[in-house]
């Protein structure tokens, strides 16, 4: 491995780990001399110089899970693959701080919510995946024979093959760990593409994944570009599956494009989530969490609850404590524990959110906190909430990914489920109320991938994610993860 060196402004130091910034196919580190720029989002400054992969290094890479799928990897029994990702897991609780310190320089997030939440969930992903390793069972089918004879059929779970994993910038450790997981304990192999935006958590997890002693080629990362490294893994016939989380305009891109070598594909998309505040609920804790799913990771969450539902006998003060809450925030140098809100991945993105901020604005909806930069230093944006906006306007219809609330009322329980499904996505929803039966039959109506009955984002590896609509196909996770990484085999032995 060649630990490469990182140019910098100091932040580096503070990371307490040389960062990796090449390429690991086989096995190996290897260095280009063509780099891309990962930007410090909290300053603007350089952070790392990264190798960009090109469609060779691609082949290398799909080349290398090949050989591995063919070879050694194939006879690893369930149990040493469990052992393995078990392995995983303990380094990654070993490096846990310097995963979190990297997530902070990397995307600009508050270093006390990946070391609180994204690496303890990457940690849970591989233990709970590990467990399934030696379990992944098929079914004995009575049939009614063949020309008289009795028949014996079974069906076996066998690995997809090699599974392209492409993976956004927000949290990318994360889903590393919710792809690599799945597909290793099904005993695929995967070549995984990191955002040009934030390669470092992923490729220091390279690093953990070499230590925990996995056979060559069973994991390879390849840093570089979406249109080269991205389109060149979607497009390689010796890629038998493509798992991507990232844009719904991309996804539906790779999804085209998978149709020509008949890819098998699951898409992780975006979200415009409501969060529904019912007569009865608990305002506080309500505001509570929605503030939560708010300015989480910036608001760059896909499932970030953006449009938040208020029945009007609560709506004045929802918005006055949700306004009181935005204002709270401290926003800030990222790797300052006092911070609640960090910068935006980038220039682009904040220039992005700014502008729908505008269009907020001049759509009519009530500015009642935020709506600026706090300084001009850095890709910060002002926790911002607008209140009385109209489901039918952009900031309500269309995904900002920053820390954009839109708050409107509704007058009964109907209404509040239809504007929850007048969306094109279906990714997630929440349900603030005390009372147990709406729960249930709000949750029953609204058409999305995973609700939460008063809390956000309680998520966990033992439950299936992913979204309805334009929120994407198919679920990673738990057993369906399994199933999403597995191709079933049916063997009929006429007797
Ligand atoms: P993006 O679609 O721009 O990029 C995602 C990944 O795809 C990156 O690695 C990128 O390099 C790659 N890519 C880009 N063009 C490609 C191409 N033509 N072929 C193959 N790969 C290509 O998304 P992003 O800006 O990194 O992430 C933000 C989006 O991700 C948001 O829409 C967000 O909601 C979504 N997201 C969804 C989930 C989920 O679980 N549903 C989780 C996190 C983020």
């Amino acid at each position: 491995a060649s630990p490469a060196s990182a140019t910098g402004n100091g932040r580096k130091a503070r990371v307490n780990s040389p960062l990796r910034t090449g390429l690991f196919i086989d096995g190996k580190w290897r260095s280009n001399s063509k780099k891309f720029d990962v930007m410090n989002p909290a300053d603007g400054s350089l952070a790392a110089r990264v190798s960009a992969g090109g469609e060779s290094d691609v082949d290398d890479a799909v080349q290398a899970a090949r050989r591995a799928l063919a070879g050694e990897w194939a006879e690893v029994p369930g149990a040493r693959r469990a052992a393995l990702l078990n392995r995983l897991a303990d380094l990654v609780e070993r490096d846990a701080d310097t995963l979190a310190r990297l997530e902070a320089l990397d995307i600009g997030k508050p270093v006390g919510q990946p070391a609180a939440f994204d690496v303890p969930n990457a940690i849970a992903t591989f233990r709970h995946f590990a467990g399934w390793a030696d379990k992944i069972q098929g079914t004995t089918v009575p049939t009614a024979g063949y020309q008289g004879r009795p028949t014996h059929s079974y069906t076996v779970r066998e690995p997809i093959g090699v599974i392209g994993a492409i993976i956004p910038w927000n949290t990318p450790l994360m889903i590393a760990a919710w792809k690599l997981g799945p597909a290793l304990a099904a005993g695929n192999t995967v070549v995984v593409k990191p955002a040009e935006d934030a390669p470092l958590s992923i490729l220091h997890l390279a690093g953990l994944i070499e230590e925990a002693g996995f056979p060559p080629g069973v994991v390879n990362v390849v840093p570089g570009f979406g249109d080269v490294v991205g389109a060149a893994l979607v497009r390689h016939p010796g890629v038998d599956k493509i798992s991507f989380t990232g844009s719904p305009e991309v996804g539906r891109e790779i999804q085209k494009a998978a149709a020509d070598t008949f890819k098998r594909v699951t898409l992780e998309l975006g979200g415009k989530s409501p969060q529904i505040v019912l007569e009865d609920a608990d305002v506080e804790a309500a505001v509570q969490g929605i503030a939560m799913g708010l300015f989480f990771n910036q608001g760059e969450v896909c499932a970030a609850g953006t449009r938040i539902l208020v029945h009007r006998s609560r709506y004045e003060r929802v918005v006055s404590l949700l306004a009181d809450v935005a204002k709270a925030q401290v926003v800030g140098d990222p790797l300052d524990p006092d911070t609640t809100m960090g910068a935006l991945i980038s220039r682009g993105h904040l220039d992005r959110v700014l502008s729908y901020i505008e269009r907020g604005k001049a759509e009519g909806a009530r500015l009642v906190a935020g709506g600026g930069r706090p300084s001009t230093k850095g890709y910060f944006v002002e926790p911002t909430i607008f209140a009385d906006v109209r489901n039918d306007s952009a900031i309500a219809r269309e995904e900002i990914f920053g820390p954009v609330g839109a708050v409107m009322p509704f007058d009964d329980v109907d209404e509040a489920v239809r504007i929850a499904n007048e969306t094109e996505y279906g990714l997630a929803a929440t349900i603030w109320t005390r009372d147990v039966s709406l729960a249930h039959t709000v949750a029953r109506r609204v058409r999305v991938g995973t609700v939460w009955v008063n809390g956000w984002a309680a998520i966990d590896p033992a439950l299936p994610w992913g979204g309805m609509k334009a929120s994407g196909i198919g679920r990673e996770l738990g057993w369906s993860g399994i199933l999403a990484s597995t191709e079933e085999k049916v063997v009929t032995v006429v007797l």
